[in-house]
């Protein structure tokens, strides 16, 4: 069986004030690396050892965090593990999420030589101001040189950036785009801010320290920065996501098709068997003790986890995601029923609402349904 592994690195320099991703600043646990990346081995080989020699790696995804912070040998002897333990695939994408301010030229090469033909660099934005209100380490000039450097080992890379965040104009927002369209990535990543509860933003804008962008100003930086994205010749294939042809994200692909990975490290999870398994192949909590982790993570059992029928929302969720729409054979395949005898009727409404639309095997978002995602969701749960 064909699988993608997901590998979560939890350390960051610093939390940005908007983020609530599962990772912490490295300040004050260096010396808890060493002990996760060998746990992180550690599950790797009981993983494989599992499904003893059946499955192939044809994409892998190190996340984080900020994975190309921690030192660059011990990162790619995870990846060296992988090989070991799993058939990878000759031509399997390979990525590594990395943060301007922590690449160096060493880093570069040694991530080319270890495998990794793919790298996604969260620039955010190409304004000081922007950047300094989001808490992140780096400036624009930073940004734009990581770019640079990295393009000088990698020909797929990603820009990641976002949307409606604090003192974004849509002058500001299509100035930062055009530029990194400038720098010559193969894909680039668009999300809006979320406000989540427990981060400085959260607070900030409760207590109303923090102006945000409308909900209007928001939508309509999406809508110019797909209109740029197009004219330079990018696919629109996912709500925030766009790539030149062919250079389509292949291992997130595979999460919102409903493909099996397997994922290691605090924060990760694996799909496979028809079975979701939440915490990933080696649960981590990060910050913990690495001796617990380690006796925790080994009597981890691939015996628990959430069975495919319980997970109709999610597919419906990540499949209408994608610009080409849901496939409704693969609904019917992986669940026995259609989608129509489960949520047909909010199918009917949302069509006339004009937020949807279908034809023979797809269901699809239109335009002004890009806009309104949340209450589709919320709709078709209700329905389920
Ligand atoms: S670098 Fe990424 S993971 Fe780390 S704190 Fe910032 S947004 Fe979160």
């Amino acid at each position: 069986m064909d699988v993608g592994i997901y590998v979560h690195i939890p350390y960051c320099v610093r939390k940005c004030r908007y983020c609530d991703f599962a990772s912490s600043a490295i300040a004050g646990r260096e010396g808890t690396v060493g002990p996760y990346i060998g746990g992180l081995k550690d599950g790797i080989r009981r993983t494989a050892e599992h499904f003893d020699g059946r499955l192939s790696v044809s994409s892998v995804f190190f996340g984080g965090g900020t994975p190309s912070l921690i030192d660059a040998g011990l990162l790619c002897s995870v990846l060296d593990e992988i090989r070991k333990c799993f058939t990878v695939t000759q031509d399997a994408e390979i990525s590594l999420e990395a943060n301007p301010g922590t690449l160096t030229e060493g880093k570069l090469a040694a991530y080319r030589k270890a495998g990794f033909n793919r790298l996604s660099l969260g620039i955010q934005s190409l304004d000081d101001r922007v950047l300094a209100a989001m808490g992140r380490i780096h400036d624009s000039r930073e940004a734009a040189a990581s770019f640079r450097l990295a393009s000088r080992f990698f020909d797929n890379i990603n820009a990641d950036l976002m949307l409606g965040v604090p003192l974004q104009t849509e002058r500001i927002w299509t100035d930062t785009l055009e530029r990194a369209i400038d720098l010559g990535p193969s894909h680039l990543s668009f999300y809006s801010l979320q406000l989540e509860e427990g981060t400085p933003f959260y607070d900030d804008y409760r207590a109303g320290r923090l102006e945000l962008p409308s909900w209007e100003e928001d939508r309509a930086m999406y809508h110019k920065g797909l209109e740029i994205i197009r004219d330079a010749g990018f696919v629109h294939y996912e709500i925030s996501n766009g790539a030149l042809p062919g250079r389509e994200c292949r291992h997130n692909l595979r999460y919102w098709t409903m493909e099996p990975y397997l994922g290691f490290g605090s924060a990760a999870h694996s799909f496979i068997g028809g079975v979701r398994y939440e915490g990933g192949a080696l649960p981590f909590a990060v910050g913990e003790d690495p001796d617990e982790t380690i006796a925790r993570s080994r009597s981890f059992t691939w015996a628990e986890g959430e069975r495919l029928a319980d997970l109709k929302g999610d597919f419906l969720f990540t499949q209408l995601r994608l610009i080409e729409g849901m496939d409704t054979g693969l609904y019917q395949r992986l669940f026995g029923t259609s989608i129509e005898s489960d949520v047909g009727g909010a199918l009917e409404e949302l069509e006339a609402d004009g937020l949807i639309e279908t034809s023979e095997d797809r269901i699809r978002l239109t335009e002004k349904g890009l806009d309104m995602t949340n209450p589709i969701e919320e709709k078709l749960l209700e329905a389920l």
